[in-house]
């Protein structure tokens, strides 16, 4: 007896296709096939559908079936569930079904036990901590069975103690037999929590992480299915982890970025998590010292429970925070007096300081002093940073780097120099204002070797360095006993972004690197420079007036009509040849001119990057208060339309950044 499977491919391609299985081959819905797909002679399928017979009226020639070469996985690794969470994932997105299920899977083919298993293995189970009053109340809230609405959220100070709220929910899910999915932003950057989960719960912790090899994270995934692993920690994509009686889904920093994908489909965790705990009727947990614009407007309206912690729990205090105005100042580098003094006490008192900026590399732009050109990557619009170590100049998105010229390729004249400033030219002063302090720079040009960070962030943490100087990788998450002062050295860097979240950004940053002080001792301080102190994002962060932040940030986005009082999506076209792409975007923009009410459509226009690793970006974006007409419109369109050759498009529903 023949029997038959419907797979679906990892392309664009809106349909399913059907293969012939051999009578030996064992095959059932969840597991990979190698098939003959066109020209090539093993394309990876996933199985949707095991038929015994061929359903009637296929619109193909029966005979032209194709035989299955190969079956991948002895057992599935996914079910029919999770086929439809990835049909709502490509409906949501506006991608196809395949896309959206290979994005969703871990790649990788042969099992191999992840490496970081070890500290698992010789786990010493942590202490649980006595809850304080608040914290109790929030579990006591989140756990109850007769919760207002399924989505919470702990609104809590940084070292307020989160993570212990978040612990125990999961603890009480686990002992009723429900599995947790546990989420934080980029791993790497939040080892302590990964380390905080794992060593609560041991064996019972599976860690999905982008530091796993393919085959690691399949291995991953087997111990998820069987039950073995019942609390999965990981970033973004674990959010799809394949718990059996998911109970919980957790997401800790819920502000953060790294949230959504930057690749196809385009998906927001926070939106899958929604999702899989509204069809699931379980709560969805999210925590954050400065939440999203949309949390808080959700909050607001009641639709997400408020559970608030005020108070740090290990002995510290919320520090004081203090702006200086660098308009004011004269400075001959980076660090003002003010700042120079604090690090000196700070020092003399045995105790550690943090300075962050967001910008890595020496200085910033080449510019020349006669005409005022500055050199641009050739490939994207962006100035090109000068790295001193290696003598180049180096562009932060293509990795394009180049020899810094001489004189000015525009003027000729000599007068050439550089402005602005990273955290290697920092570096180089703390090394010459304070020769017998120890510093260590953390961003992604100092880390060359895997577990590097780690390294470096323990060697700090054990106090053999007395400054840590580094990008948004030490902004968030880090817990460091000594730490007294925190500097940041512009606050303004993401503050000029033309994004309608600029200010947002700005906000939460500044609140999040001024909470690594202080979380032991109540005498923390922290010290923010910037140009534009009377800019509300940076007082009010400053003066930890959140309200105020919050009430004046959404009034903001009201009169703009951006998210959340409208929903967007936001279509980009880039092509290596501008014309192309201009056309392109032209073309859709109009095309999706409609006389439907409640969908605008703005653009075509350029995107604030234009130039992104040779390739122009055009936008267009359609905006309304409700999310299904947009989706409806712009699907509709994107299944009609012929993608001109050489231009690619790029849709984000739901994009946090317009860049
Ligand atoms: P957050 O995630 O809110 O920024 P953390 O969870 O990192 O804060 O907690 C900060 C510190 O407070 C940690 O060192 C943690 O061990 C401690 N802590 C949390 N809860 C308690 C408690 N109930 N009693 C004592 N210390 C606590
Ligand atoms: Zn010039
Ligand atoms: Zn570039």
């Amino acid at each position: 007896m023949s029997r038959w499977i419907e797979v679906l491919f990892n392309i664009p391609l809106h349909q399913s296709f059907t293969y012939k299985l051999k009578d030996e081959q064992i095959c059932s819905v969840g597991m990979r096939a190698e098939v003959p797909f066109g020209r090539q002679q093993k394309v990876t399928a996933f199985v949707i559908n095991v038929m015994d017979s061929l359903p009637d009226g296929l619109d193909f020639d029966v005979s032209k079936i194709k035989e299955v070469r190969r079956i991948i996985d002895k057992e599935p690794i996914f079910d029919s569930a999770f086929v439809e969470l990835a049909r709502w994932v490509s409906q949501f997105y506006l991608c196809s079904h395949g896309e959206a299920l290979s994005a969703m899977l871990p790649s990788g083919r042969r099992e191999v036990k992840a490496s970081g298993d070890a500290f698992i293995d010789d786990f010493i189970e942590s202490k649980k901590l006595t809850l304080s009053e608040e914290q109790q109340s929030a579990v006591r809230g989140i756990t109850a069975d007769n919760a207002k609405s399924y989505m919470h959220y702990l609104y809590g100070s940084t070292g307020s103690g989160k993570t212990e709220v978040f612990l125990q929910c999961a603890e009480f899910m686990l002992s009723k037999g429900k599995g947790v999915i546990y989420l934080v932003p980029e791993i790497a950057l939040t080892a302590q929590v990964v380390e905080a989960v794992t060593s609560r719960f041991g064996k019972t912790a599976a860690v999905l992480h982008s530091g796993l090899t393919p085959s690691q994270k399949l291995s991953e995934w087997r111990r998820i299915i069987s039950k073995e692993a019942r609390v999965v920690v990981g970033a973004r994509s674990a959010v799809f982890a394949p718990v059996p009686d998911l109970g919980m889904i957790i997401i800790d920093e819920e502000h953060d970025g790294s949230y959504k994908s930057g690749t196809t489909p385009r998906y927001h965790a926070r939106q899958v998590a929604m999702k899989r705990c509204s069809a699931d009727k379980i709560p969805l947990v999210m925590g954050s010292a400065t939440p999203s614009a949309e949390a808080w407007a959700l909050m607001n309206d009641g639709r997400i429970t408020r559970h608030v912690l005020t108070r740090r729990l290990a002995g510290g205090a919320m520090p004081e925070i203090s702006i200086i105005d660098l308009s004011k100042e004269n400075l001959n580098g980076c660090i003002s007096p003010q700042l120079e003094k604090e690090i000196n006490e700070t020092y003399k008192e045995k105790r550690q300081a943090i300075l962050f900026l967001n910008r890595r590399g020496f200085t910033h732009f080449f510019r020349c002093k006669t005409c005022g050109y500055e050199l641009y990557c050739k490939n994207c619009s962006v100035p090109m940073t000068f790295h001193k170590k290696e003598g180049r100049l180096r562009c932060h998105y293509c990795g394009w780097t180049e020899q810094p010229p001489a004189v000015c390729p525009e003027c000729g004249s000599v007068d050439v120099g550089y402005s602005g400033f990273g955290t290697e030219f920092i570096e180089t002063e703390l090394t010459a204002k304070f020769p017998h302090l120890k510093t260590i720079r953390v961003d992604t040009d100092s880390l060359t070797q895997r577990g590097e960070l780690q390294e470096k962030l323990d060697t700090f943490k054990k106090g053999e360095a007395d400054i840590l100087l580094g990008t948004q990788m030490i902004a968030k998450g880090l817990n460091f006993p000594g730490v007294k002062l925190v500097g940041i050295i512009n606050a303004d860097t993401a503050l000029h972004m033309p994004d309608f979240r600029a200010a947002e950004r700005t906000f939460s940053l500044i609140v999040q690197v001024a909470g690594r002080a202080g979380r032991y001792f109540p005498d923390g301080k922290v010290l923010v420079q910037t140009w534009n102190p009377a800019r509300s994002a940076i007082y009010k962060a400053c003066c930890s007036d959140f309200e105020g932040f919050y009430k004046e940030e959404l009034e903001t986005r009201r009169l703009s009509l951006f998210p959340p009082f409208s929903r967007l999506i936001r279509l980009v076209f880039r092509s290596k040849d501008q014309k192309d792409a201009e056309n392109a975007a032209s073309f859709a923009a109009q095309s999706l001119q409609s006389d439907i009410s409640g969908i605008e459509i703005l653009g075509p226009a350029e995107c604030a990057l234009s130039l992104i690793s040779s390739n122009y970006r055009f936008q267009v974006l359609l905006r309304g208060e409700y999310l299904t007409p947009l989706q409806k419109h712009c699907n509709a369109f994107l299944r009609s339309y012929k993608v001109p050759q050489g231009v690619y498009v790029e849709v984000d529903v739901d994009p946090v950044s317009l860049l």
